[in-house]
């Protein structure tokens, strides 16, 4: 195995070019603002041509909503036929294509990746409001899918294996073989890491491909098509359809004609895409969605490795990863000491535009997010103590969507804040006095993506890992209590309502998700 972790920002530090970093960010910066002074129009994109009905939909800034992105096609029922016929077409040749020469257009893809990253960073900082740290790692992360993936199945020669023969006459062989055209349908919180993820998954084992970006940050989406079809895609391979999940995605996934489907997003949409996997015959469906993370920080805790992780989880980039934390389980007896050192670590804590280099914290995605987070921070106020936050910030930063990080005491246990997902920076800080209450409170919601504790004690970490609902455990991580996960090392994937497969994402295991297998054997 050679695989490595791209991991841009500790490399270039590492190497003493932490300041090239920075500049070749900002320059990257101000590259993408120039181009923004002519509005650009994405057209759905069908067998390598640009498609649209006419309608646009308007994508600004959450930075700062004067900021005209662009305008993306809306696209509907005609647009989806054509992407899955394109996609039906292509996949005669693509699915039986030589695997070197097939791997070869995605080494290339992860080549201009790598090449363009402050590029692509820089479109996410906008698009979404991500700080350079973030936006670089997750582009970071969209390289490490591709290389990751490429990598194993060549180790594992497309997934294909001598069985051992029953009889002496027999040669048996195990192949996988791709479904044939997938939907693969992104959030909007990380355009090019996770739509990489899927969508590599489901075309480098043969399958072709219709992509659907989330509205809310398209421009991601299009840069990751725009990069693969630079490496030699061949047309209708991948095919991108833009517009609502109600008109454009609702008609792509409601198909007779595809047959798969790849979704990461909310439980809610999840959830019925799931129920519609029996059609004329069952479809697989791959669906990862929310969470409502807790970390447990015991007595034995290492508090200083507690408060950093805690705090990056829940508030790395505005609480709006699957995998933030939103709930923190402190032990009765360390609890004042832990409130009051997160309080001060969170309120030194720069929340602003995300484009400057001291940015922790950028804006929130739209306006609904901002109307969320005041009602919640009302309910916080009105049935618990809000220690920190719980306000929109006005001045300069009024021409986005900027809100304080909130931290949150007191709430009885079975409160909506404690239970729902709110995808927002607020932090819900809960006491206990005995682990085996914590990890059972702690499981105890519809969710089950990941996980933090913090202890110095073998035991209770061992407690922890085996009594856990979650696909993503950590123990002692100061990096993030349970964010952070890295492609390779971490298979990310929830359980219960967080994701229906089982399987983490990052393995080989995730890849053969998009295969079935067949079973062949010859009598000489
Ligand atoms: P969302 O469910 O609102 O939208 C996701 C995608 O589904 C978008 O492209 C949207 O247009 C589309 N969509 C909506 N309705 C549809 C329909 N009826 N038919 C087809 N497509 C439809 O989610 P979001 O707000 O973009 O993302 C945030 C959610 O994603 C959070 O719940 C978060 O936890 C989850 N998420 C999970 C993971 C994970 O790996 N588990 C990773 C990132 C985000």
């Amino acid at each position: 195995m050679s695989f490595r972790n791209q991991n841009t920002y500790e490399v270039m530090v590492r190497e003493g070019e932490g300041s090239a970093f920075h500049s070749r960010f900002e320059r990257a910066v101000e590259r993408f603002e120039q181009s923004l002074e002519v509005v650009t129009r994405y057209d759905s994109i069908v067998d390598g041509r640009p498609m649209s009905n006419g309608k646009y939909l308007r994508d600004t800034s959450p930075m700062d909503t004067g900021l005209v992105l662009g305008e993306f096609s809306s696209g509907g029922e005609q647009e989806a036929a054509a992407a899955i016929d394109a996609a039906r077409r292509a996949f005669v040749t693509w699915s039986v294509m030589d695997l070197d020469k097939r791997l070869a257009i995605f080494r290339k893809a992860a080549e201009i990746m790598r090449r363009e990253l402050f590029e692509l960073a820089a479109a996410i900082c906008y698009d979404d409001g991500k700080n350079r740290y973030e936006a670089v790692g997750e582009v970071d992360e969209a390289i490490d899918f591709i290389s990751y993936y490429t990598e194993q199945m060549e180790l594992n020669d497309g997934f294909r294996e001598k069985r051992p023969p029953a009889y002496d006459d027999e040669s048996p062989i195990s192949v996988m073989r791709p479904y044939g055209v997938w939907a693969v349908v992104c959030p909007f919180n990380f355009p090019i890491a996770i739509t990489t993820g899927m969508l590599t998954a489901a075309i480098i084992t043969g399958n072709t491909a219709v992509l659907k970006p989330s509205t809310v940050a398209p421009l991601g989406v299009h840069m990751v098509y725009d990069v693969y079809e630079r490496a030699g895609i061949p047309p209708g391979v991948i095919n991108l359809l833009s517009g609502p999940g109600s008109t454009a995605g609702q008609a792509l996934v409601s198909s007779e004609r595809i047959d798969g489907i790849a979704f990461t997003g909310s439980k809610e949409v999840g959830y019925r895409l799931l129920a519609s996997s029996l059609r004329q015959y069952p479809i697989p469906v791959i669906t990862e969605m929310g969470g409502k993370n807790p970390a447990i920080v015991t007595d034995k805790a290492d508090l200083a490795k507690a408060v950093a992780g805690v705090a990056s989880s829940a508030f790395g980039f505005g609480g709006q990863k699957c995998s933030a934390c939103s709930r923190a389980y402190v032990h009765e007896l360390i609890y004042d000491e832990f409130m009051v050192n997160l309080l001060r670590q969170v309120s030194r804590m720069k929340v602003g535009d995300p484009r400057e280099k001291d940015t922790y914290m950028g804006p929130v995605i739209h306006q609904k997010a901002v109307d969320d987070y005041l009602s919640y921070a009302d309910l916080a106020r009105r049935d618990g103590v809000v220690h920190l936050g719980g306000e929109r910030l006005g001045g300069e930063l009024s021409k986005g969507y900027y809100v304080q990080p909130t931290v949150v005491g007191s709430l009885p246990e079975s409160h909506r804040l404690i239970k729902n997902e709110l995808f927002l920076p607020f932090l819900c800080v809960q006491r206990f006095t005995d682990l085996k209450d914590a990890v059972r409170r702690a499981n105890d919601v519809d969710y089950g993506l990941t996980s933090g504790i913090y202890s110095r004690d073998p035991e209770e970490v061992r407690y922890f890992f085996e009594n856990m609902e979650a696909g993503v455990c950590y123990a002692n991580r100061a990096r993030g209590a349970t964010t952070a996960a890295m492609v390779g090392a971490q298979p990310f994937g929830g359980w219960k309502g967080s994701g229906s497969t089982g399987t983490g994402s990052g393995t080989a295991l995730y890849l053969t998700q998009y295969m079935k297998q067949q079973s062949r054997t010859t009598v000489h």
